[in-house]
């Protein structure tokens, strides 16, 4: 792994001295299912709408710093006041400037690894302190009472629901109890909310429940990572704070135009996401069953045997699969051999040998079972 260079460690603040350069080391893939982007084509109502709003852009201007249109646009969808929202430069911004506002130095966040790892890595770099209760190893599922305990001696709690990469949902009950134990701000982090049933999100709790925050993303179900745009819906005062401390142009003209647009069509992605939910079926049921045998003059020499596949059921537009013996000689052929690009979580706590595969369209699922059922093929 990359090191800083010595004179770097000198200079940075004591509390930083463990990050890691960033790794350049990014590899195209023709299919490439390791993000959980969204890998259909745009809506054809929703690029219409969004090529229309690009096209009168003032680019000479800088943006509206809260992004009052987009806000509005969003407030609409969700049955919320416009001052109930704060937009960032995609989620991870927000999740940064939570911890940058109300985490920092003598400050705990809670967390349910595994999850999703840039919260540890924002609460460390604000200095902020990690408290971690880990899932079920089999089921992933939180244990309720160790949570809420947890909850009352944090001050500030996430929890992913659906959870990447873990798939499941968090209960509402739960959510409910964790913010009434907890003295600070609850997160619920819905980034693959679109893609779970729609009584599962914790957004009709804003009523009822004032020290709890929503992330959205569109980076997800709208198919928009690359444009960068993320949102928060939380009482009043906690937007203020978002408002107050965020870097005030950070969402330019072009991603509010596009983003207010898109969300404007939402309807156009219903079919989308549905689709995806279909394929996430399709692909977590092929992957599950046993491959037929190789036939003696296949071009892939199998794995080793013994090779056995677990699929956990996902509300995401992901699903998370053990591959036993060596999940990153699969990932590695898959990507070296067959140009898919999967994300392994081999070296994560509680995630030994798993990978994660983003549901891709149609032929994309098709080429990942194909892959999958000649690699693992011999031993099952
Ligand atoms: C993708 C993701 C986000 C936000 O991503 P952005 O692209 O920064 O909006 C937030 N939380 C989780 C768990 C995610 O997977």
């Amino acid at each position: 792994m990359a090191q800083l260079s010595p004179r770097m460690q000198e200079l940075l603040q004591p509390h930083l001295t463990g990050i890691e350069p960033y790794d350049p080391n990014f590899t195209p893939t023709p299919i490439n299912l390791s993000a959980n982007e969204n890998t259909y084509p745009l809506p054809g109502a929703a690029r219409d709408a969004i090529s229309a709003a690009l096209s009168v852009v003032p680019f000479n201007r800088y943006p509206d710093p809260m992004s009052n249109n987009l806000r509005d646009e969003l407030a609409r969808w969700h049955g919320v006041s416009r001052d109930a929202i704060c937009v960032g430069n995609g989620g991870d911004e927000l999740l940064y400037n939570f911890m940058l506002a109300f985490g920092g130095e003598g400050r705990t966040l809670l967390t349910f690894p595994p999850d999703f790892s840039e919260y540890a890595f924002f609460a460390s770099l604000t200095g902020a302190e990690v408290k971690r209760v880990w899932r079920d190893s089999e089921t992933f599922e939180i244990d309720a009472d160790a949570a809420v305990q947890a909850a009352a001696t944090s001050n500030l709690v996430i929890l992913t629901s659906p959870n990447n990469p873990t798939g499941n949902l968090a209960d509402l009950g739960l959510v409910e109890r964790i913010c009434d134990a907890c003295p600070g701000l609850v997160m619920v982090d819905e980034a693959y909310g679109e893609f779970a049933p729609a009584d599962a999100s914790a957004v009709p709790l804003l009523a009822t429940h004032d020290n709890l925050v929503i992330l959205k993303t569109l980076s997800k179900a709208f198919g928009a990572a690359g444009i960068r745009c993320g949102y928060v819906l939380a009482p009043a005062d906690v937007i203020e704070v978002f408002a107050a401390v965020r870097q005030i142009y950070s969402v330019n003209v072009l991603t509010q135009a596009v983003a207010r647009a898109a969300v404007g069509a939402r309807e156009a992605y219903a079919p989308v996401v549905e689709q995806i939910k279909a394929e996430r079926t399709r692909l977590a049921d092929a992957l599950r069953a046993p491959a037929a045998p190789l036939a003696d003059d296949s071009a892939a020499p199998a794995l080793e045997a013994p090779v056995s596949v677990t699929v956990w059921p996902s509300e995401g537009n992901f699903v998370l699969v053990r591959v036993l013996p060596d999940a990153s000689a699969v990932r590695r052929r898959l990507r070296d051999e067959y140009g898919i690009l999967v994300r392994d979580f081999s070296y994560a706590p509680g995630l030994e040998n798993c990978l994660r595969i983003t549901v891709g369209t149609p032929s994309e699922n098709d080429a990942v079972i194909a892959a999958l059922a000649e690699l693992t093929g011999e031993g099952r």
